[in-house]
């Protein structure tokens, strides 16, 4: 049998909640995958868990669904925010896929000081990324993503009580891991060639980065994502 079709819908769920569809949904919906009144889908909005919903109209530019039973509850992840300079194109929707399969709950493009110029992100598309990324996980949340901010600005405008992973290639050789500390945490993971002297300098000055090692390898950025988000999970968070 296939499997349900999941759509994000950013609109309130609830029992015999009606849920209105734009064009773009409908397209998507009737359009592609061929639905038709009375087919039977699940819905999530990151707030009332995930829904069976009912179609009731079917147009070409809208429709209508109605909820019946509620399928799963809210799933939230953790506190955590995961910050990443851009890399090249379909690196960077991986690295948002990935972030949303692993369960952070916020997602932040940064430019870092060696970030490349040409690597400019499309916030809007890179949050499509997301929410598709967690219709097909089967996830009930979808983190927002943000739009791109210099690194600076970000570290200067800091929660004090937010603790920061900040993942250093230049502790190649030398294991160091990720602290026991309670509380909301971020994750941050530099672009191809790596954080600047002076930006590494500041990071390791400021009194909630802690400085990890992610093994004794250099990875890429991309692959640098997935495993700093493993030891993440596995340590403090949602894993354990
Ligand atoms: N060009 C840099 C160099 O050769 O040293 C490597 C940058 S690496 C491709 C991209 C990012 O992944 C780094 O800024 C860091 O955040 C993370 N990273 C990669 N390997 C790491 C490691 N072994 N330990 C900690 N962070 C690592």
């Amino acid at each position: 049998m296939a499997s349900k079709v999941r759509l994000y819908v950013d609109h309130p769920l609830g029992e015999a909640q009606t849920v209105p569809l734009g064009r773009d949904q409908a397209h998507y919906l009737f359009g592609v995958m061929r639905l038709g009144a009375g087919a039977v889908l699940s819905l999530i909005n990151s707030r009332d868990g995930e829904w069976d919903a009912q179609v009731v109209q079917v147009g070409k530019k809208g429709g209508v669904l109605i909820c019946r039973a509620q399928t799963a509850p809210l799933q939230s992840p953790p506190d955590l925010w995961f910050l990443f300079a851009p890399i090249r194109k379909e690196r960077t929707v991986f690295i948002v896929e990935k972030a949303v399969e692993m369960g952070a709950a916020r997602i932040m493009p940064v430019q870092s000081d060696f970030t490349q110029a040409a690597n400019r992100i499309r916030q809007e598309k890179l949050q499509a990324h997301a929410i598709e990324a967690a219709e097909q996980c089967g996830g009930t949340f979808v983190p927002p993503v943000d739009d791109l901010a210099k690194l600076s600005r970000v570290l200067a405008a800091w929660p004090a009580d937010r603790q920061l992973m900040f993942c250093d290639e230049a502790l190649i050789g030398d294991p160091v891991g990720l602290p026991d500390l309670p509380g909301p945490w971020a994750i941050l993971i530099g672009p191809e060639g790596g954080f600047s002297p002076a930006e590494r300098d500041r990071l390791r000055s400021l009194p909630f980065a802690h400085p990890v090692s992610l093994g004794p390898r250099i990875l890429r950025a991309d692959t640098a994502a997935v495993a700093a988000l493993t030891v993440w999970q596995q340590a403090l968070g949602d894993w354990r």
